[in-house]
């Protein structure tokens, strides 16, 4: 199960620095996580600051 953001997403780009594989990106209006690359470690769950991403 790959993690997904959610419409709490206010786009301040920080999760996408702190992902290791480089899953996420800017979508319209949030934040996306390609669910074939994400590896589940939380990384961007434990970095966003309204807790959009979950898995
Ligand atoms: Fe990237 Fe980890 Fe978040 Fe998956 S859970 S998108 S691998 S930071
Ligand atoms: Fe959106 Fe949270 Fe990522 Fe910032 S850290 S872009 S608010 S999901």
């Amino acid at each position: 199960m790959a993690y997904k953001i959610s419409d709490d997403c206010i786009m301040c780009g920080a999760c996408a620095g702190e992902c290791p594989v480089g899953a996420i990106s800017e979508g319209e209006g949030k934040y996306v996580i390609d669910a074939d690359t994400c590896i589940d470690c939380g990384s961007c769950a434990s970095t966003c600051p309204v807790g959009a991403p979950n898995a």
